[in-house]
């Protein structure tokens, strides 16, 4: 028998089951903990189980399979002394089955399908311990890496606290390494497990003192339930100090949610959920590292929660309305309607008139944006149609592409059969894409749009300056006009930092030899400026804010006007 405490060789276990799903759906389960053997039907079984008859701790036994079936596996294993040690679990979906299995001296059950995959582990570790005579509660409750609690009596044991100190009041906080995968890629395993252990030294020394208790809940993710605090920015400062005292040159960086909301009248598990989701929401937003789920988060969560609700018929009833923004081109002496952005709109019966900063970003994470994008985009296309036949005059609307955009595997495809349909040129339709989709996955993007471009589309590239293109990866770019983003024309004045980003900006473009367009643009300083410094085209509220298509209009009669 393999001696446990500090025992580091796992404990080897075999799966019997013909249906292969099920063997990989256990050994994903189990194979972190246990060595796992396989085997298709009762009889390769046996031979595996006799063949390990002094090292496995645990036999998981399917009753429906070819060849030899678990009830003979049961009947063979009962009838040989030499493998009474070993314990049988039943998989099983019958529960008629459960009382013969009993009978031919089954430990316990694992239904199918299969339940969570703690109660799995929980339930295998239990049969082993009791088969092994001795407890192993010890070694069950706590991480052996940190030594901290892990997750299976966690949460009764945050309620225990709560129980047995009725005056205290408890906050659930989540710690969690930034791009954990990266330190270990980086520095290697060995070096993490050395950050996670560094880092679960200073939790216990930063709330155990005070009555508070810690897990590890998996990888890097740390929950913390601990005495309410006015702040948690000194725990956090202490917390990142000591995880990178230690370990050198590691620019280790954490975030951490915490949930002052619901006290003992809300289960621990909901706190830790909550605080969670405010910790992931620090994703990718580096200028902050704590996030707090208070009353003021979880009202925007219910209000994004009925958004979504009210998504399907808002799209049904045509709730969402496309606006129109004019460019003009400033090169000549007047300004000459350029063409048109489309901006959506969401006309919520309750909510009134939303704009899109309020429900874009929503919709982006899960992907619906999908079908606004292609909402507004057939409008705008039908809209240049419309325009055309009634007004006689074509101008082109340029849309806007998202992230998830660039991943449909039918984006051209749709894109072309809006042109077809409406009679249009490509380069009617320009295509505006922003800067950080380049950014986050450069070579799918440029793939997408090189290939687009091949159709004869003109990509414009949104909120340049935003994100973090390099001059050499702008330079192999495919693009035909670079938009420059809003800040750089904000509070831009002659000589300030701002207008030498601006100009910066245009020597990209020259250098590129790619026009700019400049949106944001609200005075008539503004506009002189960016024209003295080489800007073709302006957009902004000096011309128009974004308008209805019927309002629209009068721009488009006054180039008429203007062309006769
Ligand atoms: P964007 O593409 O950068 O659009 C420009 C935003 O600047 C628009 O805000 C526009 O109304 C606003 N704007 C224009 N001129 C001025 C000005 O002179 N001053 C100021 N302060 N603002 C000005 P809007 O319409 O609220 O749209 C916000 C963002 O929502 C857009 O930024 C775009 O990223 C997104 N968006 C809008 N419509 C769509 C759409 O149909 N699909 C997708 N995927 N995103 C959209
Ligand atoms: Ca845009
Ligand atoms: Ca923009």
């Amino acid at each position: 028998m393999p001696v446990l405490d500090g025992e580091k060789a796992k404990r080897r276990v075999i799966v019997i089951d013909d249906q292969e799903i099920n063997r990989e759906l256990l050994g994903m389960i189990l194979e972190d903990d246990y060595d796992v053997l396989y085997a298709e039907n009762g009889e390769v079984g046996l031979h595996f189980i006799r063949e390990n008859i002094n090292t496995l701790s645990l036999v998981l036994l399917d009753l429906v399979m070819p060849v030899m079936d678990g009830f003979a596996v049961l009947e063979t294993m009962r009838a040989d002394p030499s493998l009474h040690r070993i314990p049988i679990v039943v998989l099983t979906a019958e529960k008629s089955a459960e009382l013969k299995s009993l009978k031919l001296g089954a430990a316990d059950f694992i239904t199918k399908p299969f339940d969570a995959p703690e109660v799995i582990r929980a339930r295998v570790a239990r049969i082993i311990e009791l088969s092994e005579g001795r407890s192993l509660i010890r070694a069950a409750e706590r991480d052996e890496l940190t030594g901290l609690f892990n997750e299976r009596f966690f949460y009764e044991y945050c309620q225990r606290l709560e129980r047995y100190n009725p005056n205290w009041e408890m906050d659930a906080v989540v710690v969690d390494i930034r791009r954990f995968n990266l330190v270990n890629e980086v520095h290697g395993r060995e070096f993490g497990n050395k950050v996670l252990q560094q880092l679960a030294a200073s939790i216990k020394r930063s709330i155990e003192h005070e009555g508070g208790i810690a897990c590890r809940l998996e990888a890097d993710t740390f929950f913390l339930f601990c005495r309410k605090r006015e702040s948690y920015e000194e725990l956090f400062e202490t917390l990142s100090e000591d995880v990178n005292r230690e370990v050198d040159n590691a620019h280790v960086r954490l975030r951490m949610g915490v949930c002052i909301m619901g006290g003992r009248e809300v289960a621990p598990e909901r706190r830790f959920a909550r605080a969670k989701l405010a910790c992931n929401r620090l994703r990718g937003k580096y200028s902050k590292g704590i996030n707090v789920y208070d009353q003021e988060f979880h009202d925007k969560e219910m209000h994004y929660e009925s958004f979504l609700n009210d998504f399907q018929r808002a799209l049904e009833e045509k709730q969402f309305l496309v606006f129109y923004q004019p460019k003009y081109n400033i090169e000549g002496d007047k300004p000459v309607l350029a063409s048109a952005e489309a901006l959506v709109r969401w006309r919520h019966p309750e909510c009134g008139m939303v704009s899109p900063g309020e429900f874009i970003p929503l919709f982006e994470s899960n992907g619906l944006i999908q079908l606004v994008d292609y909402y507004v985009w057939r409008e705008s296309a039908a809209q240049i149609r419309r325009w055309r036949e009634e007004l006689g005059i074509t101008i082109p609307i340029s849309i806007n592409l998202s992230r998830v955009d660039m991943y449909d595997p039918e984006l051209e495809n749709k894109l072309l059969d809006l042109l077809r349909e409406n009679d249009l040129k490509p380069e009617e339709l320009l295509l505006e894409i922003t800067e950080s989709a380049y950014t986050d996955d450069a070579r799918t993007i440029i793939e997408v749009v090189e290939s687009l471009r091949n159709h004869g589309f003109k990509i414009e590239m949104d909120d340049f300056g935003s994100g973090y293109s390099s001059l050499n990866m702008l330079s192999t770019l495919p693009i035909d006009v670079l938009k420059m983003d809003m800040k750089f024309i904000q509070n831009v004045r002659e000589g300030s930092k701002n207008f030498r980003m601006v100009e910066l900006v245009l020597d990209i473009a020259e250098y590129l030899g790619v026009p700019v367009v400049a949106e944001g643009v609200e005075t008539e300083e503004q506009v002189r400026l960016l024209k003295n410094a080489g800007c073709s085209i302006i957009q902004g509220y000096y011309f128009s804010k974004p308008v209805d298509a019927k309002t629209f209009e009068k721009f488009l009669l006054e180039k008429k006007e203007a062309h006769k």
